[in-house]
């Protein structure tokens, strides 16, 4: 897969673009006034693997406890780049908390919330001016539902002096808008003294054709450093499947450096599971690798028992509940591939094809699990503990291979 190269932008210790990793981030649903509520919450989503959090920084209040945030993170050893989200007020917050300022590791600006008229200028140049003040990188985040309507309205008047053969429909437009809107504040931005590799953007929409549509064409238009993010994505799978289809898209034609899922969670659903989509799209689309991959089958009529969904979540809980300690005791066990599968059909073959495999038995077959180890079959399991033993067996490969 070819990507392409933007500027490299370095946010707190992370790169984002320069053909870099594409980086996992998320953002806090706390309210930033309580800052261990969301100090909590940022240590949260750090720890299931998000390499930058946002917060919003709406208030004074919210403003002044951002160095209290990172105070407590540090405490925590948590080193991970905390962004702030700022929209209306946030040429005044920066100025007026200049602690805000200097603790956070990157501002985002919506060119469509910074101000109107003649105001939108000179408060979209304080906050760049601020940022390059303070040696920190900008995200201008462009979103469809707050975009430059000034922008709009002269894009519209533009098409309607055209001939009728010429004119667009007012999806292109709104498209071309909010290209244009990303475009012309990160050139502000340049003109005003911030360097290109001092500024991601992000453009997104909430439906999956217009948000391909929209970064492919700003990536050809430009270099700067790719946030991606279908905004409003939704609640449960229509949101992870929604987001999964337009990031994987564009991450597979090479589009992209960081991606986030805006997901909606459910009542009392941990905020983490943007995190676990995030990095699952990465691993899967072979990007990157956070966490030993296990095979598993879906299951048919030829294994009716529950015996091997059973085995396969026992495995796969067993694995990442293992990571943490063997991350820092077995380099590269991340690349590990494990197979559960459910009976003789598939099941001695995708076996061989992992690093370690089970073929568990299915309907009518002896109750014998055959394991494979490098593409040989090595032990036959029998009995009540296969899923133990199966784990023991795992934890030697491991040892012997990544210790
Ligand atoms: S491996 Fe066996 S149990 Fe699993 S889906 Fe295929 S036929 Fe069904």
């Amino acid at each position: 897969m070819n990507r392409k190269i933007t500027h490299k932008v370095n946010v707190g210790n992370v790169f984002v673009g320069g053909g870099e990793a594409v980086v996992v981030q998320s953002m806090t649903n706390t309210d930033t006034e309580d800052a261990v509520a969301t100090a909590n919450q940022i240590l949260e989503l750090w720890r299931a693997g998000s390499e930058i959090v946002r917060i919003t920084v709406n208030t004074p209040e919210a403003a002044k406890q951002v160095a209290k945030i990172k105070d407590i993170l540090m405490v925590k050893n948590c080193d991970v780049p905390v962004v702030g989200d700022f929209h209306y007020n946030g040429h005044r917050l920066l100025t007026d908390f200049p602690d805000c300022a200097a603790a956070l590791d990157k501002y985002r600006i919506n060119p469509g919330n910074v101000g109107f008229g003649k105001k939108r200028d000179t408060q979209f140049e304080t906050m760049v001016e601020k940022a390059i003040e303070f040696n920190k990188p900008v995200r201008i985040g462009v979103n469809w539902g707050s975009l430059d309507q000034e922008l709009v309205v002269k894009l519209m008047d533009e098409n309607t002096a055209r001939p009728t053969h010429q004119q667009q429909e007012a999806d292109e437009i709104m498209r071309e808008a909010i290209i244009q809107s990303s475009l012309i504040s990160a050139k502000q931005a340049e003109e005003i003294g911030l360097s290109a590799d001092k500024i991601v953007i992000s453009t997104k929409t909430s439906r999956v054709q217009d948000l391909i549509k929209i970064y492919i064409e700003l990536s050809k238009r430009s270099n700067y450093a790719l946030h991606l993010g279908l905004t409003e994505a939704g609640m449960g799978s229509k949101g992870i499947v929604a987001t999964t289809a337009a990031l994987s898209y564009l991450l597979q034609n090479g589009i992209g450096d960081t991606i986030r899922a805006s997901l909606t969670p459910r009542p009392n659903e941990s905020r983490t599971t943007e995190v676990q989509v995030c990095r699952e799209i990465l691993q899967t689309m072979g990007l990157r690798s956070f966490t030993p991959q296990v095979i598993a089958c879906p299951g048919c009529g030829r294994t009716t028992s529950t015996t091997f969904q059973e085995l396969a979540e026992k495995i796969q809980n067993y694995l990442s509940n293992s990571m943490p300690i063997w991350k820092e005791k077995y380099k590269g066990v991340e690349k590990l591939n494990v197979a559960v599968m459910g009976c003789i059909v598939n099941g001695p073959g995708e076996s061989k094809h992992a690093d370690i495999g089970i073929s568990l038995p299915g309907n009518g077959e002896a109750p014998s699990a055959p394991v494979f180890i490098d593409g040989q079959k090595t032990h036959t399991l029998r009995g009540e503990k296969i899923a133990e033993e199966f784990q023991e067996i795992v934890e030697s490969y491991i040892v012997k291979r990544f210790g």
